[in-house]
This record gives structure tokens, C-alpha cells and sequence, in this order.
């Protein structure tokens, strides 16, 4: 018999179990964070993401983690998209439109890690919420009344924990969804990004703005700028057949930077990765009491800079279900409904927006490069235009029509 304190159990310490974490802890329910990462290393994992938009910073806000991050962030007002055949600026967009539509019309430059670990720090604050570093899920079973998440912990030994719930925030290789034999599928790009991060004034010395999609068919790129420390990121697409050595050397990233911004000293180089993108999405988000949020429900090209944002839209979504379904006001039915809502985001907006982006910077057809590229520039220039444009962008419009869903 499941104890009535047995706690919902959040696997994976990301955006996604963070801010579901939070959630549940500031509802009074009892919460286990499991993260496989141990406190000594989890403040190394690889620098990704970073565009939070003014839908994700509501919500932030709503969980008292935007006054944080603000402070360990950019603030970006305006996104711009450039042709890098002619060197010129295609469109500006400003979220200054947004103006009556938020208390943040501007896009938040801030790392994932910097988010997990100002969370985390807020977690650490509540009785209600046990964390379990160093400690990963290796398997689940449910019945009617609870879960049973097997895990194995810092020393390496197997334990059993029990749970009304169980929701995996692990990332695109997910434990849950596997266990739970929910089928993950899409496709894998055909070329892998180079990121570089470098030291440097893009902005004095080019005009950039800090988020930047770069149009050109043969190389496209995205440049965005990151604080504290400054840094800026580059992304480029490299071929799968390249040999990922030559690929991340000094004389490769240092060759695709002076190619994209000539400068008479060598680039100050501080980072440099290589990684994959998909399009996937899981089939449903829920069987029972397994659920699933964030990339473990989906995951999606970076161009656009939604993935970890919808990641989180689901956790408030469900963190919500889960807390009636808890105090007694809702049944388990509405987890169907989570299904339907989030699996809408992430088919019709989150992969939509993703495609969409990639295939504006990366056409080869002169003509409809040209259709593109004025269609940009175009709506960028009217207010009404803009404002419905960085309503889908910044993921507003998605919250809109989830709320319609039933
Ligand atoms: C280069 C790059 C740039 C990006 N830029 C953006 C951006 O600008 N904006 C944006 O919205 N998105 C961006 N994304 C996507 C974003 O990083 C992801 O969508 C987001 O991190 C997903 O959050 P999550 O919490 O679902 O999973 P993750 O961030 O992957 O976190 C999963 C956590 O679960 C832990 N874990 C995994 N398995 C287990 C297990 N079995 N047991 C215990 N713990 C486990 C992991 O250690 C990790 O801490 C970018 C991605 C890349 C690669």
C-alpha cells in the first residue's frame, strides 16, 4: 500500500525537472528531484541553450526564478536575421511590440546550467522537496496506485523508490518513455552544428544584435551573445562524412571564423562542441502515472531557441494537473489532456518554428531566397505583422491555443 506522503518523483534536474519541481514544492506536495549528476560535477555539464522568451520568463517569474537569472543573464530586445552573400541585414524584429502583452517584452540570454542552478539553490529552500544527486533511474514499474522508480545510487548500489507519480525531465534519451514503451519518432539532420564560443565584440565591431540567424546557401549560422562572463556563440553546419577532430581543431574553427567575420587576430577561442539535431516527438506524454516533459517528450532543432522554453510550458501544464489531481478537484483524465495540449505545442509550433528557420537560412533557390528574405523584411517593418510574428516566435500564440484544447 502506497504510504498517502509517497512522493511525485521528478527525474532529471534540467529546466524541465526543475521548474516542475518548483511547482509542486510551492503547492505543498511532496517532491524527490533524482539527478544523475553529482553535486561535485553538475555545475560541468556542456553550456547549451540559452534564449528564454517572455512566455518562459512569466512563469519564471510566477516561480521567483526570474529575479535570479536576470542578474546571470543578457537582455535581448531585438533578434535580427542577416544575408551573408551580401553582408546586409535582412530584418530586424523588436519585442518592444510586445509591449502590451507582457511585463517582458525581450528575450533573456541566459545558459540552462545557470537556470538548473539557480533552481536548484531555491529547491534546496523547501521541506517538502528531497534531492537526490549522483543517483540515476535505471527502470520503472507502475500499478493503479503508484510507481516504483529502480534506481542506482552514488555508491553504485540498487535501490527501489516509491512514488504517486513519476515524470521524467531527462532529456531526449529517457528512462520513463523507454520503460514506458512509448514510441520517439522523426528524424536526425543529415549534418552535425559546429558551436564555437568566442571573446568578441560582434556587436561594436559589425552591428550584430545579440541573437542573430544568418542566411546563406551554403553555410548557414546563428550568432547569439551570452553574459556574465561575455561570450559570444557561433554555430555552423558541418558535414557528417568530416572527421569531428578535424572539425573542432584550432586551424578549422579559427579557418569558419575569420570566413564569417574577418578580423586581423586570431579569434579567442573558449569553447567549441559538435552535436546533433532531431525532430522527434513521443507519442503520447502520459501512460498512467508515467509522464513525460521537456526534451524526453520531444526534441528539436536549437534554431529558434524553443526547445528548453516548451520544456518548461510543459511542466507548468502538468505541475498544475498533477497538484488538482493530488487535492482532489481533478482526475486522471486531464493527463490526456496534458497529452493533447503539449503534443499540439510540440508538433504545430515548436517543430513548426524550428523547420521553418532552418529552412529560411538555409535555401539555395536565388528566387525564393529573395521571396524569403522580403517576407522578412516586410513584417519586420509593419507593427501589427511583427507583433503576430513574435507572438508565435516567443511561444505566446502556442499558450493561447492550448488553452482552447480540451
Ligand atoms: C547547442 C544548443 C543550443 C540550444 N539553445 C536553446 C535555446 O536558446 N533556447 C531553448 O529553449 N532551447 C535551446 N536548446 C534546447 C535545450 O537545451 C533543451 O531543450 C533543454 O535543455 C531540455 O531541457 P530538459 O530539462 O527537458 O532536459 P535536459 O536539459 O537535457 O536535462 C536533463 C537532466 O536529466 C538528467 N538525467 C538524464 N537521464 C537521467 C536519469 N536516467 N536519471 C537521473 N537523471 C537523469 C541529466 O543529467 C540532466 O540534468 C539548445 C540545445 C542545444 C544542443
Amino acid at each position: 500500500m502506497l504510504s498517502k506522503n509517497a512522493p511525485v518523483i521528478v527525474v532529471g534536474a534540467g529546466p524541465a525537472g526543475c521548474s516542475l519541481a518548483l511547482y509542486l514544492a510551492q503547492h505543498d506536495v511532496n517532491t524527490l528531484l533524482i539527478e544523475t549528476f553529482t553535486e561535485a560535477n553538475f555545475l560541468d555539464q556542456a553550456p547549451r541553450t540559452g534564449s528564454i522568451h517572455p512566455s518562459t520568463l512569466e512563469m519564471f517569474a510566477d516561480l521567483g526564478l526570474y529575479e535570479r537569472i536576470e542578474p546571470r543573464g543578457l537582455i535581448a530586445p531585438t533578434f535580427q536575421f542577416w544575408d551573408r552573400l551580401s553582408d546586409s541585414m535582412i530584418a530586424e524584429f523588436d519585442h518592444a511590440v510586445l509591449k502590451d502583452d507582457t511585463r517582458f517584452p525581450f528575450v533573456l540570454q541566459c545558459e540552462r546550467i545557470k537556470v538548473a542552478e539557480e533552481a536548484m539553490k531555491m529547491l534546496r529552500t523547501y521541506p517538502n522537496v528531497k534531492i537526490r544527486m549522483g543517483t540515476t533511474l535505471v527502470d520503472m514499474e507502475q500499478d493503479a496506485d503508484g510507481v516504483t522508480a529502480i534506481v542506482t545510487n552514488e555508491g553504485g548500489e540498487t535501490e527501489r523508490i516509491q512514488g504517486s507519480f513519476i515524470i521524467s525531465g531527462e532529456g531526449a534519451r529517457s528512462v520513463v518513455r523507454k520503460a514506458s514503451n512509448i514510441a520517439f519518432e522523426g528524424y536526425t539532420y543529415p549534418d552535425q552544428v559546429l558551436t564555437v564560443s568566442v571573446v568578441h565584440d560582434f556587436d561594436k565591431l559589425h552591428g550584430y544584435s545579440y541573437r542573430n540567424y544568418l542566411s546563406d546557401p551554403d553555410q548557414w549560422a546563428n550568432l547569439f551573445k551570452w553574459g556574465q562572463p561575455e561570450r559570444w556563440r557561433v554555430h555552423f553546419p558541418t558535414s557528417l562524412d568530416d572527421d569531428p577532430e578535424m572539425l573542432l581543431s584550432d586551424d578549422y574553427c579559427q579557418a569558419q571564423l575569420q570566413k564569417f567575420l574577418p578580423n586581423s587576430q586570431p579569434y579567442d577561442i573558449v569553447y567549441r562542441k559538435l552535436y546533433s539535431s532531431h525532430q522527434l516527438v513521443a507519442d503520447t506524454f502520459n501512460v498512467g502515472r508515467a509522464l513525460l516533459a521537456g526534451d524526453s517528450a520531444h526534441v528539436n532543432s536549437p534554431i529558434g531557441g524553443v526547445g528548453m522554453n516548451s520544456g518548461v510550458h510543459d511542466s507548468i501544464n502538468l505541475g498544475e494537473k498533477l497538484v488538482g489531481i493530488l487535492d482532489g478537484s481533478m482526475d486522471m483524465s486531464v493527463l490526456d489532456r496534458y497529452t493533447r495540449q503539449r503534443k499540439h505545442v510540440a508538433v504545430n509550433h515548436v517543430k513548426t518554428i524550428t523547420e521553418r528557420n532552418k529552412k529560411l537560412i538555409n535555401e539555395r533557390d536565388p528566387e525564393v531566397r529573395k521571396r524569403n528574405h522580403d517576407m522578412l523584411h516586410d513584417t519586420a517593418a509593419d507593427p501589427k505583422r511583427a507583433r503576430e510574428y513574435i507572438l508565435r516566435t516567443s511561444l505566446m500564440k502556442s499558450l493561447e491555443e492550448v488553452a482552447a484544447i480540451q
